[in-house]
């Protein structure tokens, strides 16, 4: 595997004061590349080599890298002389929340944060302020921040599991140290696509709020099914909880209204970040007027604190205001190109696992894609985890890094289409990824 050897130099000099010579440790992957720069669909590591993007550092980039309309918006608004004021509102806030709040109809109001761990925990505030109940249930295999409220059972491995539950709920499996055991007490983790479990949840614990992906998108793409967002806002109705929609990774690149207005269900409360800045650090809180209206409420007591330095910074938000605009134009054709291109990788991949006899499924929702090497689609962790082929995704993806296809060097890591990608980009790709598979099959002489 090629390590180059100017990005190695970087990472060990990095690593005398960084921690892993790497910021944020979840981007720690082998061949750990040093990348100097993007444009449109590419990324050029030190040495100079090109790749095809799908990681989109991890999903924001829906309109592809340094999109030239946004980054003139930003431009301009630092040659405005506009700045971080830190007292009262202003109009470009208005603007944005004016322009959000049009686009998505489950989205009454809305409130500006800098990242997607940020808003989910506010949302799960106003939830339990809303309710007066503590508990939360999450599907396992979801991923909504790093905070103590729902940094646990992500890809949890299979022996801490145990045995496929329902209706019941996994172990509590934290992804950091230093989450209180009293925190973990109050996450529920349950199969996704398992309303039973969820049920018998809120029968166990007064539960305040369930947050979701309503797609899982950090183990792939792992869709709903048929009934089960539906399900779930009867059961917020029935047992007094708030619905909270993740779309940290679904908002904004699957429609302009979120993967709520596809599935036409309205969650109480949701959380955009990612794909809405396409690349700058915003995130959105929304929902429901009269749970929003809690930030304000004129009761101290009743009144949820939102406070941070930099919310709203009118860099980010000018650059949302660009990429939503852009994302809206001509009744959002782009995404009908996102999803011409997405269904040609997904059919030139089934192609190539058919032609090489691989047992394999594409999962596809318009622009992201994931490739799972078991029989059939995964409808929750347990079953992914217990069947999926990790080695050969992983020594698949490895391959194709070699061969200048950025596909994130991490087993069941979402891939990316941008507005920036081109049917020669998705051909290119598929004559890799043929030649790739073909590669790593062959038995090591
Ligand atoms: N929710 C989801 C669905 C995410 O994918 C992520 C980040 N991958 C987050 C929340 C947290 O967002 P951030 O990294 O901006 O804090």
């Amino acid at each position: 595997m090629s390590n180059s050897f100017r990005s190695q130099e970087i990472l060990q000099k990095n690593k005398r004061y960084i921690p892993g010579g790497i910021v944020s440790t979840n981007r720690t992957v082998e061949p750990s590349l040093v990348f100097s720069r993007a444009q449109g669909a590419s990324l050029w590591d030190v040495d100079g080599k090109k790749y095809i993007d799908y990681h989109a550092a991890f999903g924001p980039y829906i309109l592809g890298h340094n999109d030239e309309d946004v980054n003139l918006a930003v431009v301009k608004v630092l040659q405005s002389g506009s700045s971080l004021f830190g007292s009262g509102t202003n109009e470009l806030e208005g603007e944005l929340a004016e322009l959000i709040c049009q686009s998505i109809p489950c989205v009454d109001s809305i409130q500006l944060l800098n990242t997607g761990s940020e808003a989910t925990y506010q949302a799960i505030r106003l939830a339990r302020a809303q309710t007066g109940k503590d508990h939360i249930v999450k599907p396992q295999g979801g991923y909504h921040g790093w905070h103590n409220d729902v940094a646990m059972n992500l890809m949890t491995p299979l022996d801490k599991m145990g045995p496929y539950v329902s209706p019941g709920e996994y172990p509590s499996a934290p992804i950091s140290a230093g989450i209180p055991a009293e925190h973990a007490s109050l996450v529920h983790a349950v199969n996704y696509n398992d309303l039973a479990s969820v049920e018998w949840v809120c029968q166990q614990y007064p539960v305040g709020a369930m947050i979701l992906e309503p797609i899982l998108q950090n183990i792939g793409v792992v869709k709903p099914m048929p009934g089960y967002l539906e399900g779930l806002r009867a059961l917020a109705d029935r047992f007094g909880f708030l619905l909270i929609f993740d779309e940290v990774k679904t908002g904004f690149r699957h429609a302009l209204g979120g993967y709520a207005a596809v599935a036409n269900v309205s969650p109480d409360l949701v959380v955009y970040g990612k794909a809405v800045a396409n690349g700058f650090p915003l995130a959105v809180l929304g929902g429901k007027r009269e749970y929003m209206d809690l930030f304000v409420a004129p009761d101290p007591a009743h009144r949820v604190l939102l406070a941070g330095t930099y919310n709203g910074h009118p860099v980010p938000v000018a650059a949302a205001i660009a990429t939503i605009r852009k994302l809206a134009q001509n009744n959002g054709e782009i995404y009908s190109r996102l999803d011409a291109l997405g269904v040609r990788m997904e059919e030139g991949l089934a192609r190539i696992f058919s032609q090489q006899g691989i047992t394999a499924s594409v999962v596809r929702q318009c622009s992201a894609f994931s490739c799972y090497f078991m029989e059939g689609r995964p409808r929750n962790w347990h079953e992914l985890v217990s069947q999926h082929d990790f080695a050969l995704d992983l020594a698949w993806r490895r391959q194709l890094v070699e061969r200048g296809i950025y596909f994130l060097p991490l087993p069941v890591k979402q891939c990316s289409l941008s507005a920036a990608h081109t049917v020669q980009d998705v051909d290119y790709t598929l004559e890799q990824a043929a030649e790739a598979l073909a590669a790593v099959r062959q038995p090591v002489m």
